[in-house]
């Protein structure tokens, strides 16, 4: 007997620029499909896989216009309903539409026209052995500050958002496994789920090692972009099956399919990292918060420097703060920070005479010197002190950086390369300058000063191969480095324990940037590169750090307040310039931007933009190029949009955007909400 065959409408969110759904016509046998679930469908000459969001018996597609779904992803169970609320929020709050937020997220396999990946994954899933059960390596016991933290976090009822507030070294880490450890094991249906969000997994490995020791027999599974796709795969649907309990990820890992998820964790909650910079400009950190409201469960946000937003609120007690004010290690104590004055002490080579002094030191008595530079290259410019030719990116807005060992000049925005010029390309000067100077010259200098040092140095250019960071980092931490040279990319999170002496080269640019959040962000960044300082334990040899800063303001008061590891006041301050001058996060805004060939087309459609009518309570500023206006031969512009209140300025952005997605233009245009970039 022919089994009778129901036809329904499909309603598929795709991965198009449209804001709409798009239907399809189903007509298979067996159980009709439901939200949440994927389909293959045909889309013009392509074939797509798309997100089911409705299930219905009537189209306003004419039948002749209406085509036929080619397969559903059966045998995935589907995606949760909040999970359809999560992304159907974010592209909300982010003006995008559901489909550009929810299916790109997805792993490609998952997305491809023939099911073979996904089948081999779930198939290697349903075989997978619950993890072995090595010996459970025994959580240090916590101390008094870390055990309140833990127990508040673990306790709360319903949606708790909390700060931990800790100094560097204070092992926030230990509470957040302690505080992850009691929600499982208080969780009936032990099926609860934790979610850990950090800046970036390959600089921190000692943190997925540490996490799988302390949870024997539960399945951890990693989430981020260095996955390969059929990792990737496997990880997404182990936590989407439940079966992954912890997931440990970077920003991506936020729009996961958690069914099951009990706790949200997000370390270094400050870190710019968690903004992703372009498609959907999302904040990982934001998203987490909401999450955690919509399923009603504590969320942590931890740091040593939190973001302005974050202190904000556990200052006027919508977060609740805790807090750990001293190391956990006994006797390791926060380093002593000194100011050199770069007027008096004048520096060779980028180096005072105090800070090599220091160096020395160091290497007399056996310890590691890190020093920390926030530029990569061997300098940012090279130029001709004959004419004044200075070495532009012919492409970008921008100086072509000097990279010495790889014998070329290098634009850090476009990519470009090209060969260092012999002579000056206008007046033949023979005699090139390089001008200031980056990690690779400052290498060169300290091999000049201490040829027999062991030097590394970190920052991208010498960790381009994979893995090869986490070799250095692992040379560091086997002592095979007297002195450790660096961006950015050693500031964060490492336990080096034969590190005493931190030197910071040349901060001060960030001190008059036109950027507002740049003193936020040093700030931030001297802490954390400080805090790599001493420590280990004094009483077992560990000798106290130091940390030497370059500066040629040594009165400026964000240096006080780095010297007194002061971050309430300095949060405070900055709190009530921004209050003052009207400015995030007292302030909500959103960024226009347009990209063009022609400036001033880029300018004009913005301009058109900004007449789009007036709105109470918006304040809809003038188009501008960008600060740097050029990149890759396209002229960039922008157009700020402000309201002190967000769900004005949100319902603004809706009408907007549909007025805006209706201009015929060819200018490439996007937006960004609660811009960090300015
Ligand atoms: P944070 O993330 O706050 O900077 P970490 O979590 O990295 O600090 O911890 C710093 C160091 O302190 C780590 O080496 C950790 O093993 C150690 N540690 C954490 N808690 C304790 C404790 N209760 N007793 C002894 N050592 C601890
Ligand atoms: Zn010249
Ligand atoms: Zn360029």
């Amino acid at each position: 007997m022919k089994s009778l065959v129901a036809q329904r409408i499909l309603h598929l969110a795709l991965d198009t620029p449209l804001d709409r759904y798009f239907d399809y016509r189903w007509n298979g046998d067996g159980p009709p499909p439901q939200a949440g679930q994927l389909a293959l469908v045909p889309f013009g000459q392509r074939k797509v896989v798309g997100l089911i969001v409705g299930v219905d018996d009537t189209t306003d597609v004419p039948p002749d216009k209406l085509r036929d779904v080619i397969a559903v992803r059966s045998q995935l169970p589907p995606l949760s309903a909040a999970w359809l609320a999560l992304c159907g929020f974010a592209a909300d709050y982010y003006q995008r539409p559901l489909g550009e937020v929810a299916v790109p997220g997805l792993p490609k396999n998952l997305r491809a026209e023939k099911p073979t990946a996904l089948d081999r994954a779930l198939k290697k899933i349903a075989k997978a052995e619950r993890a072995s059960d090595p010996a459970p390596q025994a959580m240090p016991a916590l101390n008094d500050a870390q055990r309140a933290a833990a127990a508040a976090i673990a306790g709360a009822q319903g949606f708790a958002p909390t700060l931990l507030y800790g100094v560097t070294g204070s092992g926030k880490t230990e509470v957040y496994l302690h505080a992850a450890a009691q929600i499982l094991a208080q969780d009936q249906t032990d099926a609860a789920q934790v979610l850990i969000l950090i800046p970036e997994i390959n600089l921190t490995p000692q943190l997925e090692s540490n996490v799988r020791a302390r949870f024997p027999g539960l399945t951890v599974a990693t989430l981020h972009s260095g996955l390969a796709e059929g990792e990737r795969l496997r990880n997404w649907l182990a936590a989407h099956l439940g079966q992954a309990r912890i997931i440990l990820g970077t920003r991506l890992a936020i729009l996961a399919s958690l069914p099951q998820l009990k706790l949200i964790i997000v370390d270094e909650e400050h870190d710019p990292s968690y903004k992703q910079q372009e498609g959907l400009r999302y904040s990982a950190r934001d998203l987490a918060v909401w999450r955690a409201r919509q399923l009603g469960i504590p969320v942590v946000l931890g740091s040593a420097t939190p973001s302005l937003e974050t202190w904000h609120h556990a200052q006027s007690g919508r977060y609740r703060k805790l807090e750990l004010r001293e190391r956990a290690v006994k006797d390791a104590v926060l380093p002593r920070v000194r100011l050199i004055d770069m007027e008096r002490d004048k520096p060779a080579e980028g180096l005072t005479a105090t800070l090599v002094a220091a160096v020395k030191l160091r290497l007399e008595r056996g310890e590691q010197s890190l020093l920390f530079l926030n530029r990569r290259g061997y300098a940012p410019v090279l130029a001709c002190d004959a004419c004044g030719w200075i070495g532009n990116c012919p492409r970008c807005t921008a100086f072509m950086v000097l990279h010495k060992p790889e014998h070329r000049l290098r634009c850090h925005h476009c990519s470009l390369e090209q060969r260092i010029p012999k002579s000056c390309p206008t007046c033949g000067n023979i005699d090139l300058q390089p001008l200031g100077r980056g990690t690779q010259r400052v290498e060169e200098g300290l091999q000049r000063l201490f040829p027999q040092a062991r030097l590394l140095r970190i920052d991208a250019d010498s960790t381009r191969l994979k893995g090869s960071a986490q070799a250095a980092f692992e040379a560091v931490h086997r002592g095979e480095v007297d002195i450790l040279i660096g961006t950015q990319m050693v500031a964060k999170g490492h336990d080096f324990r034969h590190l005493t002496l931190v030197g910071v080269l040349n901060p001060d640019t960030a001190l008059f940037s036109h950027d507002y959040r740049a003193s936020e962000r040093l700030f931030a960044q001297l802490m954390q590169v400080a805090g790599r300082a001493g420590r280990a334990a004094q009483k077992e040899g560990g000798n106290a750090g130091e940390v030497l800063i370059q500066t040629r303001y040594p009165q400026h008061p964000l240096y006080g307040a780095v010297m007194a590891h002061d971050y309430d006041r300095f949060a405070g301050g900055l709190l009530e310039e921004r209050a003052q001058a009207g400015l995030p996060p007292f302030l909500y805004q959103a960024l226009l931007r347009a990209e063009a060939r022609e400036l001033q087309s880029a300018l004009d459609f913005l301009q058109q933009a900004a007449g789009c009518g007036v709105y109470p309570g918006i304040t809809i500023h003038d188009p501008i190029p960008m600060t740097m206006t050029r990149m890759a031969n396209v002229e960039r512009a922008q157009l700020l949009v402000e309201s002190i209140s967000r769900p004005a300025l949100q319902a603004f952005l809706k009408a907007w955007m549909a007025q805006l997605r209706e201009v015929r233009t060819r200018v490439k245009w996007s937006l960004e909400v609660d811009p960090v970039d300015i």
